[in-house]
């Protein structure tokens, strides 16, 4: 997927005030502006599920990268799970949940994941559909495509709910993203700060109170 077809709302104008929309009251004084209303999200969540589709060719083996892609996973799968392919025909899904964390020393990178190499092995001949949350620098999703390949799918494709434009990025770009936000930390629909504003519904940016608040 090329940038024309994603949604850029990396700049100003595409913040909304906290005022037009339903905040929990538990984190009025953490976020700073909502960037996509949770209305928005599933509309698009809609489309990129219809792209999928249109797409498959068979069954498709849906990975979903733990925690934060989790709320993203559920949506889509339930999307997907409506639609036909341009032959008429649903899509047989198979679900994975695969927790992954990146490393960085002196001299690699890599990522570890929760499943075992013997699980992995079942991946062998099939179409995987890796649904991440967000994509920031991008290291995490080339080390684990790294990875996955080593298992022999028939075919890996990768959809991000969010890209972020960064300076840092290695240029990374999955087959199918939701929408470009600007470089600040964001949070809400799963995705987290310490574990917390899992339970917000927009995807909003953090201020320095929500940063001081939840602070390890
Ligand atoms: P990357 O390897 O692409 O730099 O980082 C990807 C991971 O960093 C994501 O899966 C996510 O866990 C975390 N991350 C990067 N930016 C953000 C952000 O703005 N908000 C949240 N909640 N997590 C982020």
């Amino acid at each position: 997927m090329d940038s024309s077809q994603w949604i850029d709302v990396t700049t100003e104008k595409n913040h909304y005030s906290l005022d037009h929309f339903v905040i929990p009251t538990h984190y009025e004084q953490d976020v700073s502006s909502i960037l996509i209303p949770h209305g928005v999200i599933m509309d698009r969540v809609n489309k990129l599920a219809r792209l999928i589709v249109e797409e498959a060719t068979g069954p498709l083996v849906v990975c979903c990268i733990l925690k934060g892609g989790h709320q993203y996973f559920a949506d889509l799968v339930n999307a997907v799970k409506k639609l036909t392919n341009k032959d008429g025909k649903t899509i047989p899904l198979s679900l994975e949940f695969i927790r992954v964390k990146s490393y960085k020393n002196d001299k690699s990178e890599g990522v570890t994941m929760s499943i075992t190499d013997e699980e992995c092995n079942e991946f062998k001949g099939k179409n995987l559909l890796i649904v991440e949350d967000i994509i920031d620098t991008g290291a995490t999703m080339v080390q684990l495509l790294k990875k996955l390949e080593t298992f022999s799918p028939k075919s890996v494709k990768v959809t991000s709910l969010l890209i972020k434009k960064t300076p840092k990025s290695n240029g990374y770009i999955p087959d199918y993203v939701g929408f470009s936000i600007p470089d600040e930390f964001v949070v809400g629909y799963a995705l987290d700060y310490n574990e917390y504003f899992r339970d917000l519904d927009h995807i909003c940016v953090i201020s320095e109170h929500g940063k001081k608040a939840y602070a390890v």
